[in-house]
């Protein structure tokens, strides 16, 4: 028998999560699994209020992890995301769809999540802990507690590119997502690539992060990234694609990206 349990903060919900509890956010996922009879969970926890902030803190910027894909579209601080929210679903589901809803979502969704990665977000836990993202999909699936919010340094202007490749337009599911961070200019250091859609997490492309330090971003010096951005990802075949046509046009979309970002 499904319950459903309402908390007046995200602290008192966090401490009656149980490997069988899920936390209802915008639910554009849970609601779904409900209606399709999911039996792996027996209890719906949600809070009264949630934590739908976007504020500066401490020279980052602070986002609630209730904060819808609207809230984010309608953020002046954020303007470098609002390319990845508006491209999530139709207005209905940026209506509801959250931030902390999406870092959980599975393949293939997970856009924002997958530019979270790319711009080396921090995830704070309710229970106070703070996660970088990295480690933070490295051991999701794993872990119980609940997200308040995720903290990012904003980049410079042009310094972050984002394509993201859907056979439907304007509201498709992702074939495959991009996010670079490409700090430095025209020759780019501590570069940060992240694919969304090409593994059971958004993952980055590490070769091609190395590949592209100190490259110019034209056709030859990109050449070293484009050969090997594909080898720590781990596509999957799906109704959208296969894998083997995954691996086949991620080079593709990447040039795009790197040369004219992503047009
Ligand atoms: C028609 C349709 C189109 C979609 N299109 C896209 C798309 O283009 N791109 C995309 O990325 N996604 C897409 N999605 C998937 C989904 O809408 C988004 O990923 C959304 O951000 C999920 O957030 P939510 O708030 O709705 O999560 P919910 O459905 O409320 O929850 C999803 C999961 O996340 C967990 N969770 C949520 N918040 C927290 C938290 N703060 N702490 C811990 N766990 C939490 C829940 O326990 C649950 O397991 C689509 C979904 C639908 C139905």
């Amino acid at each position: 028998m499904l319950s459903v349990e309402t908390y007046s903060s995200m602290t008192e919900a966090a401490a009656h999560m149980r490997a069988t509890s899920q936390y209802l956010a915008g639910g554009t996922l849970l609601m779904r699994a409900v209606n399709y009879g999911d039996q792996g969970f027996d209890k719906i926890l949600r809070v009264a209020q949630v934590d739908r902030e976007i504020s500066q803190e401490s020279g980052r910027i602070r986002i609630g992890a209730g904060a819808t894909m609207r809230d984010v579209m309608a953020a002046h601080d954020l303007d470098f995301l609002h390319p990845v929210a508006r491209q999530i679903g139709g207005p209905a589901i940026r209506n509801m769809a959250t931030v902390g809803g999406n870092l959980f979502a599975p393949h293939p969704y997970g856009d924002f999540a997958t530019a979270l990665l790319a711009l080396d977000a921090e995830v704070i836990w309710v229970d106070g802990r703070i996660e970088p993202i990295d480690s933070f999909f490295s051991t999701r699936g794993a872990q119980r507690g609940l997200v308040q919010a995720v903290t990012l340094a904003r980049p410079n202007r042009g310094d972050f590119r984002w394509s993201k490749v859907s056979r439907v337009k304007p509201k498709g599911i992702s074939v495959m997502a991009i996010a670079a961070w490409l700090p430095g200019g025209a020759r780019p250091t501590n570069t940060r690539l992240a694919f969304g859609a090409m593994g059971p997490t958004p993952l980055r492309a590490k070769a091609a992060e190395a590949a592209l330090n100190n490259a110019p971003l034209d056709e030859t010096g990109i050449g070293a990234a484009l050969a090997v951005c594909t080898q720590d990802l781990q596509p999957q075949d799906d109704p959208l694609a296969t894998a083997w046509y995954r691996r086949e046009v991620a080079p593709v979309h990447l040039k795009r990206l790197l040369l004219n970002g992503g047009r």
